[in-house]
């Protein structure tokens, strides 16, 4: 684990971190954090389409339609949450409702069917898929796979599905990998479920709309969440990803190319909340967006302490919204409405990411609610070019030591806007909300996507019978050799060099290599990077090549029954569809059999030159390899050693 460049002392803790953290209003981004000082909590939630004949509640295709193809037709809807199984709505999809988004979905007749459209109830679940699942499953070591499949529906109202729901059940729970550092990492669940629609056009916050295409819709998936209080700084969590990742691969059950695994980062600290993170595309981040969230969460700490020690309470934030209209420069709005917030003087220009203010912070969510644009909201702290400030302080009365947060569009979307603002502002009492949040890839930073959602999102799915499964499948194992993390954990490999294995198709006669000669590590990752840079070379189809005829090919190698300068051969004979035991009689036979007038005729060589006596090895080598192009080393030395020459 990286180390902490800020030398904590034992009396020195969170508060001395967000004391350097926050001189000032300025944030100072966390890039040498002590990780487990602050209690850092991460998980990650994977999400990898499987490969299939078909999606996974209906028979299309499950391909996606090229980016030029027209639709077939389009159509639209609108969302509205419906009651979980305790009898109560979502809080996160009440937000989600709030937004009030029109949806416009692309349909193609090609890989979309009446199922997608929310027009005819589900046809029975793709077994392939299912048998996937208990194969990831086993693999990832669930103690318990189920024995009948229930689906539920997972309530989404941000358009991307059109029933509002996804279809989702768990095939298997309780499993765990192990880190190089023998950390375990618990599995809490691997479930199955169809892929959402795939936005394709970024929603307009001024108009309300979002267009999706449906083609994504249905595509198997299988999502893997591990458990968040296993993982304590961001490099691990990064490892835990690559080898989730190169396990699915090794598996063979999903899809290749980009898009096809999307995860999702759960980050905490303590004193901070769990805050879900979309759209992390590249694990390679995931230590800069952990800096930035916990850098944001460190700010959000303080600010409550800020407001606490300053005497706010809930209660000062009252909707009391007064009309400042009059206060408006130029044409920016008919109408402005300011609430006054005791106390706040000067919090919202503190940064809580880099070059991102509080007063941003919490603006994101009014903004995403409202569809009130950034630039229409200010405060007190801020020179805004559409307010006059001082007008503000007079009609409102505002006292010393306490600000105004001000916003102008629409009268109904303006008092919406404030009520969540306030909203927010009592959350900030608390210090870090529970929210997903969605990174943005170049800054780094994170802006407010929805509430997080609870229990009352799920319910069970009428639609779809429960499905009882056989011993057979739930057993179903991959043709497992050594776990990619047991090869990790115990031997001298990189994590760069594994990904280079599995990625490359070697991985079945590397973990029997291995486990036959672990001493032989670093060397039979030499082997396989010749063999790559031979097959690479001789364009060789990796697919049809015989694994096993590698392995055993190394394995000889590794004996030193033939000689490596013989891989090149024996690659291009195994490419050409010969068994190995075939081609290998043919090499090993030109050890043994050198001829006697051979033997003699070397003896002669070595002993008429004058120079044998003292000269070195090598130049021994070199009389007989120029007498003798044919011999290999191998064949030199036995010979030679045979004969007591050397
Ligand atoms: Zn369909």
């Amino acid at each position: 684990m990286k180390k902490s460049n800020l030398n904590f002392k034992s009396e020195t803790d969170i508060l001395t971190i967000i004391k350097m953290s926050l001189a000032g209003n300025q944030v100072k981004l966390q890039t040498s954090i002590d990780y487990e000082k602050i209690g850092f909590k991460g998980g990650l939630e994977i999400h990898a389409q499987l490969s299939s004949e078909r999606k996974l509640f209906c028979h299309c295709k499950p391909e996606l339609i090229p980016p030029e193809a027209k639709p077939d037709y389009r159509f639209e809807r609108r969302f509205r949450p419906v009651l979980g199984e305790m009898g109560t709505f979502d809080a996160g999809m009440l937000v989600e409702f709030e937004k009030s988004y029109r949806v416009r979905y692309d349909t193609y007749g090609e890989n979309i069917c009446t199922y997608e459209m929310d027009e005819t109830p589900p046809f029975h679940p793709d077994f392939e898929t299912i048998r996937k699942g208990y194969i990831i499953g086993n693999f990832l070591n669930c103690r318990s796979a189920v024995d009948e499949i229930i689906f539920n529906r997972k309530q989404y109202l941000d358009g991307s599905i059109p029933t509002g729901f996804q279809r989702t059940a768990i095939i298997a729970r309780d499993g765990h990998i192990t880190l190089k550092n023998g950390k375990k990492i618990r599995i809490n669940n691997v479930l199955i479920e169809e892929d959402a629609a795939r936005r394709v056009e970024f929603h307009d916050r001024a108009s309300r709309t979002v267009r999706f295409n449906l083609d994504r819709l249905g595509v198997p998936l299988t999502e893997i969440i591990t458990n968040h209080e296993d993982c304590n700084n961001p490099f691990d969590l990064m490892n835990i990803g690559f080898l989730l990742g190169l396990s699915l691969r090794i598996l063979e059950v999903g899809k290749r190319g980009i898009g096809t695994v999307r995860q999702d980062v759960n980050i905490s600290i303590e004193g901070g909340s769990r805050v879900e993170l979309k759209g992390v595309q590249d694990l390679k981040n995931l230590l800069k967006y952990s800096e930035h969230e916990v850098t944001r969460q460190l700010a959000l700490i303080e600010i409550k302490n800020i407001l606490i020690s300053k005497g706010v309470i809930e209660d000062d934030f009252q909707p009391n919204f007064i009309d400042i209209s009059s206060s408006i420069i130029g044409n920016k709005s008919k109408y402005a409405f300011a609430v006054r917030l005791p106390k706040c003087d000067g919090i919202f220009k503190k940064q809580v990411q880099p070059n991102k203010s509080f007063a941003e912070e919490i603006f994101d969510r009014c903004e995403l609610i409202s569809g009130i644009s950034l630039n229409n909201m200010t405060t007190s702290d801020n020179d805004s070019s559409w307010l006059d400030n001082d007008r503000v302080f007079e009609i409102m009365n505002i006292l010393k030591g306490d600000a105004f947060v001000a916003i102008c569009g629409n009268k109904k979307s303006v008092l919406h806007a404030l009520n969540r603002l306030l909203e927010r502002m009592k959350l900030a009492l608390k210090g870090v909300p529970e929210e997903t949040r969605r990174v943005n890839t170049t800054t780094f930073n994170s802006e407010f996507l929805r509430v997080i959602h609870g229990r009352d999102r799920m319910y069970s799915d009428t639609d779809t019978p429960p499905i009882s499964i056989d011993q057979k499948t739930r057993e179903m194992k991959f043709n497992e050799i050594l776990k990619i993390w047991d090869i990790f954990s115990q031997y001298p490999v990189h994590i760069d060099e594994l990904k280079f294995i599995v990625s490359k198709g070697f991985y079945s006669p590397f973990s029997q290599l291995i486990k036959k000669y672990p001493e032989k590590t670093r060397s039979i990752l030499g082997l396989f990077q010749k063999c790559q840079s031979i097959i690479k070379k001789l364009s060789f189809n990796r697919d049809t090549l015989n694994q096993n005829g590698i392995e055993l090919i190394l394995e000889d190698i590794l004996n030193k029954k033939i000689s490596k300068d013989d891989l090149k051969i024996l690659l291009s004979k195994l490419n050409s569809g010969f068994p190995y035991l075939n081609i290998k009689s043919e090499f090993t036979d030109k050890i043994t059999k050198i001829s006697k007038d051979q033997i003699k005729r070397m003896k002669n060589l070595l002993f008429d030159s004058e120079e044998t006596v003292d000269i070195p090895l090598g130049h021994i080598f070199g009389i007989i390899k120029t007498n003798f192009p044919m011999l290999k080393t191998e064949q030199v030395i036995s010979v030679l050693k045979k004969e007591k020459i050397i």
